[in-house]
């Protein structure tokens, strides 16, 4: 593979090109990594893209809400790219989604790009790679990214370091699952879509998120909609878009943190490419033969090794 040739057509918008990439920088083989980094050097900087973060419950109407959100986007001219979650790794009560087709109004459309999560692991979709996924998407052009994930707040990253905004879809009636909901989650939305509001019940869902979420002291709005029949979408269109509008989102967020986060995996990285000497340290440390400021010594000493190698190549 040739980093700059698959770059090119990346940035031309060649969807099997960009799918190509995505599987690329995915990937936690250290092979694919190098080569990873080494297309993000051929593909150059971007702007960045308002990234949505959409999460809830399976059945909830995630792929529904998306499938809407992406259509109002459309009418804007708006490219779009869905990192979603597969849904035949989804059960809702025993049954699989799998069978039917998700978000089929805009799947075929070439201005909208799907990429199903390959794991949609344990974790809820948000994996280490996330970032990168959505780099990648920004350099293919993209200007508005919706990120869907279940378990938020359990997952491998923060969405709030990866998303501009994070909008929880409930359902009506949910009152025992609010009140379960999970210190994590509560501190990352930033929006609340009450969906499925044409069954009623929701007023009573509404008031106690609301209460709920002031617990938090956080000044979250909480809107009812139906995803399936419109109502309530401008509204939710509206404040989702806000942060867009009053230009008061951080084209930066995130980025600090995910630059901490990889450079030390780099460096442990560097440290593991003695795998043995690593291997037998940690079986050490576990096995408490010794103690871990016992072996620090020498870990450092590496590090400072190599800082010498830097120095002088
Ligand atoms: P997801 O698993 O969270 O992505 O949920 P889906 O979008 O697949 O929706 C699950 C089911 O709920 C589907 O049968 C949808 O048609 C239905 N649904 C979604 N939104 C609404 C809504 O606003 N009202 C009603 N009555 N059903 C809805």
């Amino acid at each position: 593979m040739n980093p700059q040739v698959l770059a090119d057509q990346i940035k031309a918008g060649n969807r099997r090109a960009i799918a190509r990439g995505l599987t690329l920088v995915e990937s936690l083989l250290p092979d694919h990594e190098k080569l990873s980094l080494e297309l993000f050097r051929c593909l150059g900087s971007a702007p960045r893209a308002y990234r949505l973060g959409v999460t809830g419950p399976p059945g909830a109407g995630k792929s529904t809400l998306i499938e809407r959100i992406a259509l109002a986007w459309l009418q804007g001219d708006e490219r779009v790219a869905i990192l979603t979650i597969d849904p035949s790794s989804q059960r809702t009560g025993g049954s699989l989604l799998g069978d039917k087709t998700r978000m089929g109004q805009i799947a075929d459309l070439p201005e909208v790009f799907i990429r199903p999560s390959p794991t949609g692991d344990h974790l809820g979709g948000l994996g280490r790679r996330t970032p990168l996924m959505c780099a990648l998407l920004e350099r293919a052009g993209f200007k508005r990214i919706i990120v869907e994930t279940v378990g938020v707040g359990q997952s491998e990253i923060s969405a709030s370091y990866l998303v501009d905004r994070l909008l929880l879809v409930a359902l009506p009636g949910a009152g025992d699952e609010v009140q379960g909901l999970k210190r994590g989650l509560m501190e990352e939305i930033d929006l609340v879509a009450v969906n499925k509001c044409d069954l009623g019940q929701a007023k009573a869902t509404v008031a106690l998120l609301r209460s709920a979420l002031r617990v938090f002291r956080r000044e979250v709005p909480v809107i009812e909609i139906s995803a399936l029949e419109g109502s309530g979408l401008e509204r939710l269109m509206e404040a989702i878009e806000e942060p867009l509008s009053s230009g008061a989102y951080e084209r930066t967020r995130g980025e600090l943190h995910f630059f901490e986060e990889f450079f030390v995996e780099s460096i442990k990285r560097l440290l593991l490419a003695d795998g043995t000497r690593w291997s037998e340290l940690r079986k050490k440390v576990a096995s408490g033969e010794v103690d871990f400021l016992q072996v620090l010594p020498e870990v450092c000493g590496h590090l400072e090794q190599l800082a010498e190698d830097l120095k002088h190549p």
